[in-house]
Formats: structure tokens, C-alpha cells, sequence
């Protein structure tokens, strides 16, 4: 038997993973079958396996052995590994899915650190759910910040006097002003060889190829936070909800795919975001609001992840059973914030959390589509997207396929919110006012039709009395006609 390896998985790359130390190598696997398991972005793939390779050369040039392999499955690469290396010990990082815990968990030799480059241990946040009737992410993020001592005072109060400045963080779109760009790494020679590997696999994917936009390395991660920082948190927080036709990453940090790797620790991008507080650099709408998203939002989303098991993939609240529209692989639309933001998706992998939730989720629920589809085209599409994200903010959030165990309410809305938070409206051939008639948004009357057809799983919900009672006071030939309109839709979206 020869010493130990540490296996480094695809999304745990971080020159702090506990699993390095003491390792006499390290183990990394390129799995074929992983590659071939959905219609990934292409960008994704093409993310993935470069951040991969740049963090094995970087090991390399530390001195670290790496067997890095390309294989059939993870496991036929373990066994490689185990026969020509025969390690006494194969030790990991805790992985972030399920799945991988259980499929790697029970290998033989492999031993699982109960580690993880988050900031919340899955045992803290249990024990900071346990006995909460409701699991809300502001008290949850109020635990947080004084946990880690973060912007608050000596006395655990948050400074400025306000733990949320999301009311001041809902402004609709600039109308002349417009985002600066975010940090665009430079391609090398890992990135040409696997642009090379992959268009040799021919592999069914979705999406454009394009120059490598998103961080691979940890440098390259630390120069995205920092652009980030200089350029667009002072007006993150203000612009925070709105959508530009044409911006798909408007003043948001593009740092998420590099987190999400293992690239980039949440710590350092909170420190400096709170730096720039400190330095006058950016104001406190902004800092607080970025702070949420890491602290907060994320983290919570990593302990509800883990706290619910294996609930999520089976959740169907609202017993949806129609496909995914064929617009969100990039088929024509005349919905301007669909045809919109499925073109940034394509171009960029990406699009920011109010397309995510009130353009594809929206749509995507009140056509009454499989959340479980939903799950799958957005883990795939997105270059953040793994299961401990997608579960919870798709299955929980944005189709309510869990039936509100975290939200209050379904994330349902009419075209009117599009329109006072973009300038997609603008540009379409439908009025976001109207829900009936030939020029109706689909989205008015889509909502008014959801409603109506869950009226039943609705009318416990205290938060949906309001349009309920709207539903119910509604003119009869108005109810008939979004009906039949409704019934169009989602017959025309399913084809
Ligand atoms: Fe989207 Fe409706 Fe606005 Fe058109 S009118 S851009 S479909 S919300």
C-alpha cells in the first residue's frame, strides 16, 4: 500500500480543500458518462473541464503528483487509480450532491471528509432549523451575520441600523445608463485542447461556443471579484432586480461559476465587498445586498438542500405534467423576455436571478410544466447550476413544486412586473396591461389562468387571498376568454 491520494472532485477546486493536506497525490477524474448525462451547455462542459485540467497544472507546477484521468465513470477511474497506485487511503471532500455522497460514500477505501468549501456546516443549519415553524432566509441570514460577524457592531446589531435594504434595491432599469463589462479571462493552451476534446466527442449540447468568459483559476476568480468590486457593486444593489434587453449580466458579480468550483471562497468575496464599504468605495444598500446573496441566500440554500433530503426531485405540488417549451432550447418566440433572455442563455450561460425566477420559472410554472424537467433544463443550461442550487430555487422557489415548506407563495406574475422592472416590453408585439384580446401577454393571461386552474392547492395560502378574490369577482366572458387563451398557450408551447 502506497500513502494516501486525495480525490479532488470537479467543483472542490480550491488549493484550500482540507483533502490536500498530508496527500501524497491527487487523484482527478474526467468522467465520459458525466459528460454525456444531459444537454449541457456547452460552455458549461467547457468551464468544467478547463478549470479542472488549469487546477491540476497548477498543482503540478507545486510539486504535487496528479494522476488526472479521462474515464468511463468516476468509479472505473478510482479503480484505475487503485491498481496502479494502490493507495491505503483515498480521501475526499464531502461532495456537494447527494447522489455523489451516495455513490462515492460506499467505495472501498474512500474516506469522506465532513468538510466542505461552504461556510455553513449542514449540522449548523439543522441545528439552527430545528424547531422553527418557518424556515425564512432573513432570520436565517440575520443568524449569519452575527455568526460570522459580519457588518454588525459590538453589540451584534447590524450596522446602519437595518439588517435588509431590499427596499431600496428594487429600482426599474436605468433608462440611458448602461453596465459595465465583467472580467473576460484570456483563453490558452488548456482551453484549446479542450475545445478540441470536446467538439471530438460530439456530444449533444446547447448553447453557443464561445471565447471562455467565466474564471478557471483561482487568479482569474480573485481579478473577476475585484472587476466586480471596482465596477459595479456601488450600483448592484439599486439595479439588483431589473432586466436590459441585450445585458444579461447587468451589475451582477459573474462570480458565481467560479464559487460554485470551488475557485473562489465566499469569505474573501464577502471581506472584499465590506472593504469597499469601509473605503467609501461602494454604499450600503449595495454591500448589504451583495452580502445576502453569499451569506444568506446561498448558504441557505446549501442547508435546505441537505435538511430535505431526497424530497426535492419527486416534489409536484401542483400535479404539472406538460413539457418544457421547446423557446427555452432556443426556439422562436415572439415573447420579447423569453426570445431575450433565451439568447443571452445561449450566448452566455447565464442570466441573472430575476430572468432565472420571474422570466423561465414564471413561465415555466404557470404553463404547468414537470418541475422536474424544469430542474433538469436549468441545471444543465446554467454554468452555476448543481443540485444543491437548482433543487431548492427551482423545485422550492420558482415552480413551488414543494407546496411552500420555504416560501409562503408561489412566485407567480402577470406581464405588468416585467414591465416595470425591464425594457423587454417595449419591443414585443404583446401589452403586458392586457390579459385577454389578440395583443394580450401570454404572461397576463397565463396568470390570471394558473390561478383559476389551482384555485383548490391555492385558497389555503393566505398571501394569494388578493388575486383570489380578484379571480373569483371576475366578469364571465373575461374568465372564459383567458381560459381559452390560457388552454392556446400551453398547447402552443408544448408542441
Ligand atoms: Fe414579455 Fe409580455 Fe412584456 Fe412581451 S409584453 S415582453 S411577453 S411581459
Amino acid at each position: 500500500m502506497a500513502g494516501t491520494t486525495a480525490w479532488v472532485l470537479g467543483d472542490q477546486l480550491s488549493h484550500r480543500n482540507p483533502a490536500l493536506q498530508g496527500a501524497d497525490r491527487v487523484l482527478m477524474v474526467e468522467s465520459r458518462a458525466k459528460l454525456g448525462a444531459g444537454r449541457w451547455h456547452r460552455q458549461k462542459l467547457h468551464l468544467v473541464l478547463s478549470a479542472m485540467r488549469h487546477f491540476a497544472a497548477e498543482l503540478r507546477e507545486g510539486g504535487v503528483e496528479v494522476d488526472y484521468r479521462q474515464a468511463g465513470t468516476l468509479h472505473t477511474g478510482l479503480r484505475s487509480h487503485v491498481r496502479e497506485h494502490a493507495p491505503e487511503r483515498v480521501v475526499l471532500l464531502r461532495p456537494t450532491s447527494r447522489d455523489g455522497l451516495d455513490l462515492l460514500g460506499g467505495l472501498d477505501r474512500v474516506e469522506i471528509l465532513d468538510e466542505s468549501l461552504f461556510m455553513t456546516h449542514p449540522d449548523e443549519f439543522a441545528e439552527w432549523a430545528d424547531g422553527r415553524k418557518r424556515l425564512r432566509m432573513e432570520d436565517f441570514y440575520r443568524w449569519q451575520r452575527r455568526r460570522l460577524d459580519v457588518m454588525v457592531d459590538g453589540h451584534g446589531e447590524p450596522l446602519g441600523g437595518k439588517w435588509n435594504y431590499d427596499h431600496d434595491n428594487r429600482e426599474p432599469p436605468p433608462k440611458r445608463m448602461r453596465p459595465p463589462r465583467p472580467y473576460a479571462p484570456r483563453e490558452g493552451a488548456i482551453d484549446a485542447e479542450v475545445r478540441a476534446d470536446l467538439d471530438a466527442m460530439a456530444l449533444d449540447t446547447f448553447g453557443e461556443d464561445a471565447a471562455r468568459m467565466w474564471p478557471a483559476t483561482h487568479e482569474q476568480a480573485l481579478r473577476s471579484l475585484h472587476r466586480f468590486i471596482e465596477q459595479r457593486l456601488p450600483d448592484f444593489g439599486r439595479y439588483q432586480d431589473a432586466m436590459l434587453g441585450g445585458e444579461p449580466f447587468m451589475w451582477h458579480s459573474h462570480i458565481s461559476a467560479a464559487l460554485n468550483l470551488g475557485l473562489l471562497d465566499p469569505r474573501d468575496a464577502v471581506d472584499a465587498a465590506v472593504a469597499a464599504l469601509e473605503s467609501g468605495h461602494a454604499p450600503l444598500n449595495a454591500v448589504e445586498g451583495f452580502v445576502r446573496q453569499i451569506i444568506g441566500w446561498r448558504e441557505y440554500v446549501w442547508g435546505t438542500y441537505w435538511l430535505f433530503g431526497d424530497d426535492w426531485r419527486s416534489d409536484n405540488a401542483l400535479d404539472a405534467d406538460g413539457d418544457l417549451p421547446e423557446a427555452f432550447w432556443g426556439g422562436h418566440t415572439d415573447m420579447h423576455c423569453i426570445q431575450d433572455s433565451v439568447e443571452g442563455l445561449s450566448a452566455t450561460a447565464y442570466a441573472h436571478h430575476i430572468q432565472r425566477l420571474m422570466v423561465f420559472g414564471n413561465l415555466a410554472m404557470l404553463l404547468g410544466v414537470r418541475p422536474s424537467e424544469i430542474y433538469d433544463w436549468f441545471h444543465e443550461s446554467f454554468i452555476d447550476g448543481y443540485p444543491w442550487v437548482m433543487a431548492p430555487n427551482v423545485l422550492a422557489m420558482a415552480t413551488w413544486a414543494d407546496g411552500g415548506r420555504m416560501f409562503t407563495k408561489p412566485y407567480a406574475a402577470g406581464g405588468r412586473y416585467v414591465d416595470r422592472m425591464s425594457d423587454y416590453c417595449g419591443g414585443c408585439r404583446y401589452d403586458p396591461t392586457k390579459r385577454t384580446g389578440e395583443d394580450a401577454c401570454p404572461f397576463s393571461t397565463l396568470y390570471w389562468d394558473f390561478l383559476d386552474r389551482n384555485r383548490a392547492e391555492l385558497q389555503g395560502i393566505r398571501r394569494m387571498q388578493m388575486p383570489l378574490r380578484t379571480l373569483e369577482k371576475m366578469d364571465d366572458g373575461d374568465l372564459d376568454e383567458i381560459r381559452a387563451l390560457g388552454a392556446a398557450h400551453r398547447s402552443h408551447f408544448r408542441s
